[in-house]
């Protein structure tokens, strides 16, 4: 079984106003499930995500930043700069509850299943110090300290796919040799001051299925073989989708399966554990988005069930 981290306060602790689309993560469970239902041999397990402990937070970002974001102290500027307004405790716990919810998922993936994920985070625009862009702690940096510190792993290759690029991890793990950061991103979007990650491929406005696929073939092999990562993080946004209003990039559904597939073989072919985070997707209506992450993690139960015999 796939296990996947979920918390209803995904949705609920953000307010029905609020122009992000709360509402993707209760429909890509609902998704998930109406598949299961569909296919009974669509082996995905939901688990219950809890939420993260301050000593975790503190193993990446700034004691000062975590504690002004628990105990409410950010100012207006600092709250606008992450997007989600207004501050609230439930928007606090929601945020601890994601981040938990990515730490089980690699804890699980460590432990057990070799491949899990979270229906949720991939918080790639927090940095140490402050949060953007609808990101407050990055999760990727924490489950990478976590795997480091608890279960002894060397490598971490971040394999972040979102269209925006993951500039809070590629300034986390400046100068850091122990993790990789790969970014594949839209060279004219978000964030427009970018960080430099270990790898940066840049696309232009409009790009396509054919070509986006070409580049990321060349591309990860390039990085992946000099550093052979014992441990792979997906972040695995659906906003490159051509529906997207945030992605200025043209794919189509089948292209993004075709990008699951090729990261997914990588994963195979080092035959280690995977974690994957849901990331970005802003289609309006959402639907489009929904169909999309829900892809990614039926296609990770199929490479689960694939590759759990030589597990
Ligand atoms: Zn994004």
């Amino acid at each position: 079984m796939l296990p996947i981290s979920y918390h209803e306060i995904y949705t609920s602790a953000i307010s029905p106003h609020a122009r992000f689309p709360r509402d993707r993560y209760r429909l890509v469970h609902e998704e998930i499930q109406a598949r299961i239902k569909e296919n009974p041999d669509l082996a995905i397990r939901i688990q219950p995500s809890n939420p993260a402990a301050r000593d975790d937070l503190l193993l990446v970002h700034d004691e000062s930043y975590v504690d002004a974001f628990l105990h409410g102290r950010m100012t207006d500027a600092e709250i606008r700069r992450i997007g989600f307004r207004p501050w609230t405790p439930e928007f606090v716990e929601r945020t601890l509850t994601i981040t938990g919810g990515s730490i089980q998922a690699m804890r699980t993936a460590l432990e057990e299943s070799r491949v899990a994920g979270n229906l949720a985070g991939g918080t790639h625009h927090a940095f140490a110090d402050h949060g953007e862009g609808f990101c407050v702690f990055n999760d990727l940096a924490i489950c990478a300290r976590i795997a480091q510190r608890e279960y002894g792993i060397r490598r971490i290759a971040i394999i972040d796919c979102d269209v925006h690029q993951g500039n809070g991890t590629a300034s986390i793990f400046a100068g850091d040799s122990t993790v990789l950061t790969f970014s594949i991103h839209g060279a004219r979007n978000y964030p427009f001051r970018k960080e430099k990650s270990d790898v940066d491929i840049e696309l232009p406005n409009n790009t396509d299925d054919d070509t986006y696929i070409a580049s990321l073939k060349q591309a990860l092999p390039r990085a992946l073989y000099p550093f052979e990562p014992e441990l792979i993080f997906f972040q695995a946004g659906c906003d490159p989708l051509k529906e997207d209003t945030l992605g200025k990039l043209d794919l189509t559904r089948n292209g993004l399966d075709r990008r699951n597939q090729l990261v997914f073989q990588h994963v195979a072919y080092w035959n280690c554990p995977v974690v994957i985070f849901m990331g970005g997707g802003y289609a309006d209506p959402i639907q489009a988005s929904v169909a999309c992450h829900a892809d990614v993690f039926e296609e990770a139960a199929a490479l689960r069930s694939t590759v759990s015999g030589g597990y």
